[in-house]
């Protein structure tokens, strides 16, 4: 029975660390966050990237803009918000309203505000080994990785879903590491080939949006199991992996929610520190 890779326990050290760091800080690190338009999803993230933020001593300065601006006034906000001094990093939450594209507008954020890892410039030094703000799910999927001691040298990873914020970037950061990584993606299972690669798997990571795409029995004995996934199924949270016959296979696994989730709102709040350390 694998043993559980619980995101909480390891967010909770995390914090520890962050506190301490915000402690040395001259000053108190400001997060802004911007949203467009009214979206309960969205609200509920913000509520809990507030409380985070909050008892890790970061101000959280929300920011509300009508649901009908536009992408240049979009901008212009944005651009305000790079020449304050006393912001340290900058969020866009999602989802925008459709006159808006996300692409275009994060590339408006100053690289060393950009606490999402998301700025071309900063997905770009992931390539050379030398970035500082890391995407947040990527750098949460490389902490419960440490969490179980594997050393990645010459492991076979196979990555499901090759998504700007999830699949790509954790690919390189994995390759870093010099982890033999192989990305799955629509074509593959198209292919009729995404079964074979899950098998050979000895650390799997699953980031798609489908719940039960991944048949617990394909898990290889003993693999690590992360599954990213969030997907609502009859009023409860699943992954993409089939938990209970996964968990029997894996030695490490991540629950559903409680695994992923919880570390990444941390590594957004430690990028900010980061950020704010650098400025
Ligand atoms: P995207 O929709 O952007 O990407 C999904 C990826 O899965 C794409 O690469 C897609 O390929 C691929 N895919 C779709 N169907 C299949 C299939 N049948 N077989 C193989 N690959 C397939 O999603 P995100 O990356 O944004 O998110 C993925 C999941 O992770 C979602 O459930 C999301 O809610 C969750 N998530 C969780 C986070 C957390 O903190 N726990 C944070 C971010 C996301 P193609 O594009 O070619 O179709």
């Amino acid at each position: 029975m694998a043993k559980l890779l619980e995101g909480k326990v390891v967010a909770e050290r995390i914090k520890e660390q962050i506190k301490k760091d915000v402690a040395v800080l001259k000053i108190k690190p400001v997060l802004a966050s911007v949203m467009v338009g009214e979206n309960a999803g969205a609200e509920t993230y913000v509520k809990s990237q507030k409380k985070n933020a909050e008892n890790l001593g970061i101000e959280y300065q929300f920011h509300k803009l009508a649901a009908d601006t536009s992408e240049s006034a979009l901008v212009e906000f944005i651009q305000k918000l790079n020449a304050d001094k006393t912001v340290n990093g900058i969020i866009i939450q999602m989802p925008l309203p459709a006159q808006i594209d996300y692409k275009k507008i994060s590339q408006h954020i100053l690289p060393q505000k950009d606490i999402e890892g998301m700025h071309p410039a900063n997905i770009g030094k992931i390539v050379f080994g030398k970035a500082i703000i890391l995407p947040c799910t990527p750098a949460a999927v490389m902490e419960l990785l440490k969490e179980t001691g594997v050393d990645l040298y010459g492991k076979e990873v196979v990555i499901v879903g090759h998504s700007e914020i999830v699949g790509k970037p954790l690919a390189l950061l994995l390759l870093e590491k010099f982890a033999t990584v192989t990305v799955c993606h629509i074509g593959t299972s198209k292919a009729g080939k995404l079964e074979e690669h899950v098998r050979k798997a000895e650390i799997l990571i699953v980031a798609v949006g489908k719940a039960g795409l991944i048949k617990g029995d394909l898990v290889k004995e003993g693999a690590i199991v992360i599954d990213v996934g969030i997907n609502r199924v009859a009023d409860k949270i699943v992954g993409d992996v089939e938990f209970e016959a996964a968990e029997k296979r894996a030695s490490y696994i991540t629950p559903v929610p409680g695994g992923v989730g919880p570390l990444t709102v941390t590594m957004l709040m430690r990028n900010l520190v980061e950020a704010a350390k650098s400025q």
